[in-house]
């Protein structure tokens, strides 16, 4: 294994990351996110990413989600598109019938490509990741079921394109490796498997650790425990890529994200306690500046 650089996210660092608005910047500056998010009793999860997506500044957002969520998704979020799925309940990537010509750009059109928040791991999703994944030319996000569709399905981690992003759990990181003994052996297989797989992984709880593909990590400061609660995770991966389809770097994307994701929540905490605190107080409470 390569020598590893521990670096500590503080806001001097997360400041340097962000990016100014061109004055004569449009929509089409800032990148068209996809999501593929959702299933039958977890649309939540798929407007939770939508919202964090678009309040993370990406130009346009579409959103693909099984029937059953389009007209939750249409009315809650209506900056977003929709493009429903053939199927009722579950992700298949595949068209309706109806309107197999009609789905708009090719799903390696978009900018980036988040996945994962709220899905299931029915088989038709799997087949949908299977046939995505080898179509792939640029990083994608990969979160929730869709990474543990990749612990069940092994040989799939190695078409993930390089520098994805993974944002795993601690329990989804223990499917995607093995049971930790310590706290250091934690930190060994994070850096392995990014090197491993060449990709970003964030490994998310008090501190997260982003673990570049070079092996270095980068430790969050912020962030408190009223963030462990249902539906923070699907506003990160919202956030990490809006972040991606602006053209940010992986890395980059992945500490900031992180970073603007965990001060969010601190704000939330500030102004109201950190207990009960909702996904959605999260979202609403996200600053770039
Ligand atoms: P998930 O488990 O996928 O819903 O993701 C939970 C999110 O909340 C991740 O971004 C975690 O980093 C964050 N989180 C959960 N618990 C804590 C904690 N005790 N301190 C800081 N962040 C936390
Ligand atoms: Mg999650």
């Amino acid at each position: 294994l390569a020598p590893t650089s521990y670096y500590f996210t503080q806001p001097r660092e997360a400041r340097l990351l962000l990016r100014k608005r061109d004055r004569f910047s449009n929509k089409g500056s800032f990148g068209h996110a996809l999501l593929l998010v959702g299933s039958y009793g977890k649309i939540g999860a798929a407007i939770l990413a939508a919202r964090a997506c678009l309040r993370s500044g990406v130009g346009l957002l579409t959103v693909q989600v099984p029937q059953c969520g389009y007209t939750i998704l249409q009315t809650v979020v209506p900056e977003a598109m929709c493009r429903p799925d053939g199927n009722q309940n579950v992700l298949t990537g595949i068209a309706p019938a109806d309107q197999p010509g009609k789905q708009g750009p090719a799903l390696t059109d978009y900018s980036a490509i988040g996945i994962g928040p709220g899905i299931g791991k029915a088989p038709e999703t799997l087949v949908m990741l299977k046939n995505l994944l080898p179509t792939l030319k640029k990083p994608i996000v990969v979160d929730a079921d869709a990474l543990n569709l990749l612990s069940e399905n092994r040989e799939l981690l190695n078409q993930l394109p390089p520098n994805s992003i993974l944002t795993p759990h601690p329990k989804e990181f223990e499917r995607l490796t093995k049971k930790w003994a310590n706290d250091y052996q934690k930190l060994d297989l994070l850096r392995e498997f990014a090197q491993k797989y060449r990709v970003v992984v964030v490994l998310k709880g008090a501190y997260s650790a982003v673990a570049t593909p070079d092996g270095d990590i980068h430790f969050n400061s912020t962030g408190n425990p009223g963030l462990s609660t249902g539906g923070t995770g699907d506003v990160l991966t919202g956030i990490l890529t809006s972040l991606l389809a602006q053209g940010y770097d992986p890395v980059e994307a992945a500490v900031l994200g992180v970073f603007a994701h965990g001060l969010a929540g601190d704000r939330v905490a500030e102004q109201r306690g950190p207990i009960g605190m909702t996904a959605s107080d999260v979202i609403d409470a996200l600053r770039w500046e």
